[in-house]
């Protein structure tokens, strides 16, 4: 089992298979996309199912899929073959931007992967567009819809963008009006790649529940697992729910069960840490299962407490994309 400096059990991993990505979402990465790491600064497929194996006989039991947008890897299915078959690994999710995995839905479904995570930040073509600079709003909403038909837990990541999309909001909660899915609104993370000059939490969490709490005052709060970061609510005659996530708020650091690694390796221990070792070189050379183990043991020995005490310690200047981070 693994356990942080702060007796913190580390079980959940949310692995990068990739910076790449099909979509241009201006609060993650500007137009003209970021430097893409070279193919041979990539994880192999092979090499991320060695790691994650390795990973999970030091007690993960979790695994996030994520990138970059996952399915841009041609071979990502060979991946998720691999990790269903390994012992000790309870969970495999997935986060993607919903425009590529139409092709795969059938196999995800007999490999028994269902908890698929899809970043949508409108319901109007027109402000998805603009958000994302891609024309991909048909392909998403019909591929969440099959999605939906098909079984998957499909829960909706929606970032609450001041002067984008805040007319969406409410619209946005017909999804969860009509299906059984959750429709999760996160404040905004100053990691976009220098996309844009990030205006801290015009939007936090409590503004988004008061506006949600105008239209639909009767909301009850649901329970939540004790290491979610989402709080969750229901309103009375919808099939599914809705949760706010308050990423720059911070106020989950306590329960903080995730482990980071991006596709060329990076180890992260908190969002707002700078990477604390890199173990693609590790892998790749000899004695690796041992030497591997021995650098996430010191990673998480040393992790910051909260994400602000993360932030301290880089003097708060982030450079960097969620799509190198993967969320
Ligand atoms: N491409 C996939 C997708 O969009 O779902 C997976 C990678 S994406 C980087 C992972 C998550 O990070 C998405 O839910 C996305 O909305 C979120 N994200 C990206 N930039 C962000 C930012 N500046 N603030 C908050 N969340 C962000
Ligand atoms: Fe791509 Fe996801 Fe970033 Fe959007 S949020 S640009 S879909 S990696």
């Amino acid at each position: 089992m693994l356990v942080d400096n702060h007796n913190r059990k580390i079980n959940y991993l949310r692995l990068a298979v990739t910076d790449r990505c099909n979509l241009r979402c201006n609060y993650c990465m500007p137009e003209n996309g970021i430097d893409f790491s070279k193919k041979n600064a990539l994880f192999t497929i092979e090499e991320l199912s060695r790691l994650s194996g390795i990973l999970v006989s030091q007690g993960i039991d979790k695994i996030r899929i994520t990138g970059g947008e996952p399915f841009v890897r041609k071979d990502l299915i060979v991946l998720l073959r691999d990790l269903t078959k390994m012992i000790g690994l309870k969970d495999i999710s997935i986060t993607t931007n919903a425009t590529l995995i139409g092709p795969y839905l059938k196999e995800l479904n007999a490999l028994g992967i269902k908890n698929i995570n899809v970043s949508l930040d409108a319901i109007t073509r027109e402000t998805f567009e603009k958000i994302t600079r891609r024309d991909a709003y048909d392909t998403v909403y019909d591929n969440i819809l099959r999605m939906i038909a098909e079984g998957f837990n499909v829960r909706i990541n929606y970032i609450v963008l001041k002067g984008q999309n805040t007319g969406d909001i409410l619209p946005m909660l017909a999804l969860a009006k009509n299906y059984n899915v959750s429709v999760r609104y996160l404040e905004e993370m100053p990691f976009n790649g220098g996309s844009r000059h990030f205006e801290a939490n015009a939007w936090d969490y409590k503004r988004i529940l008061s506006h949600i709490k105008e239209a639909y005052p009767d909301f009850e709060e649901i329970p939540s697992e004790a290491t979610s970061t989402s709080m969750n609510y229901k309103i009375p005659g919808f099939k599914g729910t809705f949760g706010v996530i308050p990423s720059f708020s911070r106020t989950f650091c306590g329960s903080c069960n995730r482990l980071r690694i991006t596709a060329t390796g990076d180890v992260i221990t908190c969002l707002y840490a700078q990477p604390c070792t890199n173990i693609r070189d590790i892998l790749r050379g000899e004695s690796s299962g041992e030497k591997v183990k021995e650098q996430i043991l010191k990673a998480i020995g040393s992790r910051a407490k909260t994400g602000f005490e993360a932030q301290q310690q880089h003097q708060g200047t982030y450079t960097n994309s969620m799509t190198t981070i993967g969320g």
